[in-house]
């Protein structure tokens, strides 16, 4: 038989996140090692509980999911989800402009689909949550990168972004709070990233999926509360507000000036149709869960258990020669510097297989995000205190005599 190769459309789609390393790591747990994962930004595996009565009113409503529903999603939920933007200050979010997915990834896929033609850019942070490369190279589009400037607590560069805009730029992403530095974006830059989209007719993407995940006097501002002068995608869901990563369920809404946007949106309402409609069952949990964020209050604050597991790891790597991280305000991943002199480090993927094979750690390195260089790697602080210290023992024994040949 001929052999079966992927398409070339994915040849330059990368998501390390899920990549070699971990397909390497499946292999030593095949082979019975045991493998602490801290390579993925699932709450679940690691004791978190979604709340109970979500869980319990999309049981109930089990019976009422049996059917397909429209393709943007049950109305009530839309009405929800409009609602609660407008709480976040977006004037204009209405139930028929917001869509619901499966989750924030299927949506990310489908509005970079919906916009894109070959060579369209799009601005995307770097480092990046990767998807939205992916996304972008997928729909035919070339992703730029624009630099978050870690020594300004990995804000936006906003010299960066004006640098890179041209003819050809269609939109531009912000990830806010952010995966994976843990930046919480200022208002003041916001406003300039807006005026940036006004002056060049971009539409704005915000992926907010850590909005309510912000530690002490952090405050998230949504950029589409902001303008209502350019089209403006917010793109939102449960699995980390709500600790539901698996039920699958998110939005994408509309917002701010789609008076020349109506294209735009026919092309999404067709691709949101192609697939009939999104799994409706946790659509359920929508409503309740828009006024009621008590779970995740209670473990981003003074004594939660995820601002204890931040300030354990934040200090730790204080204290480990040849790290240094900036404090996450936001979200829950660090993305601690390496000092690659010291350490010989060229490879950063080669780095965490060393790592992962010499300890039994799971982490992604910095390239996975798009960042530029070698010298940065992502690892999540869901793990328990005790569980956590375990991880950063082992990194920190790692380090000791570590040197890239
Ligand atoms: N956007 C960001 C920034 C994320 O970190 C993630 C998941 O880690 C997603 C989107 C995907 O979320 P969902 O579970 O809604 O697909």
């Amino acid at each position: 038989m001929k052999t079966l190769y992927k398409s070339s459309k994915l040849e330059n789609v990368c998501y390390d996140i899920r990549g070699p390393v971990l397909d390497e790591a499946k292999k030593m747990e095949a082979a019975g090692s045991e493998i602490l994962k801290l390579n993925i930004g699932n709450p679940a595996p690691f004791g978190f509980q979604a709340p109970q009565e979500i869980v319990q009113h999309i049981s109930d409503n089990l019976i009422n999911a049996e059917g397909y529903i429209d393709s943007k999603g049950l109305l009530s939920a839309r009405r929800a989800i409009a609602a609660y933007s407008t709480r976040r200050g977006i004037r204009d979010a209405y139930a028929e402009n917001v869509f619901i997915g499966n989750g924030v990834s299927e949506l990310i896929v489908m509005a970079m689909q919906g916009l894109l033609d070959d060579g369209d850019e799009v601005l995307i942070p770097a480092p990046d949550y990767p998807l939205w490369t992916a996304a972008v190279v997928l729909a035919g589009g070339t992703p730029v990168h624009y630099i978050c400037d870690e020594l300004n607590d990995w804000q936006p560069d906003l010299a960066d972004i004006r640098k890179k805009i041209t003819q050809s730029t269609k939109g531009i992403v912000i990830i806010n709070p952010n995966n994976p530095t843990g930046a919480v974006y200022q208002k003041e830059i916001l406003l300039k990233i807006a005026e940036l989209a006004k002056e060049h007719d971009l539409v704005i993407f915000s992926d907010e999926i850590y909005d309510r995940i912000l530690y002490e006097e952090a405050e998230h501002v949504s950029i589409a509360s902001l303008t209502n002068e350019v089209p403006c995608v917010t793109l939102n869901g449960l699995s980390k507000s709500h600790l539901i990563t698996g039920y699958r369920v998110g939005w994408m809404v509309f917002s701010g000036n789609l008076a020349s946007a109506s294209s735009y949106l026919e092309g999404v309402n067709m691709l949101a149709s192609m697939r009939l409609c999104s799994n409706v069952p946790a659509q359920y949990a929508i409503e309740p869960a828009l006024s009621d964020d008590a779970i995740i209050r209670s473990h981003t604050a003074a004594n939660g258990r995820l601002k204890k597991q931040r300030d354990l790891g934040y200090e730790r790597m204080k204290n480990i020669r040849g790290l240094s991280c900036t404090k996450p305000k936001g979200a829950f991943y660090f993305f601690p510097k390496i000092d690659t002199e010291m350490f010989g480090i060229k490879d950063d993927e080669r780095f965490t297989l060393d790592l992962l094979k010499k300890e039994g750690v799971l982490i992604v390195q910095g390239t996975g995000f798009n960042w530029f260089n070698p010298d940065h790697f992502r690892i999540v602080f869901l793990p328990d205190t005790s569980l956590l210290q375990r991880a950063f023992d082992a990194i920190e024994n790692f380090l000791q005599d570590y040197h890239q040949k």
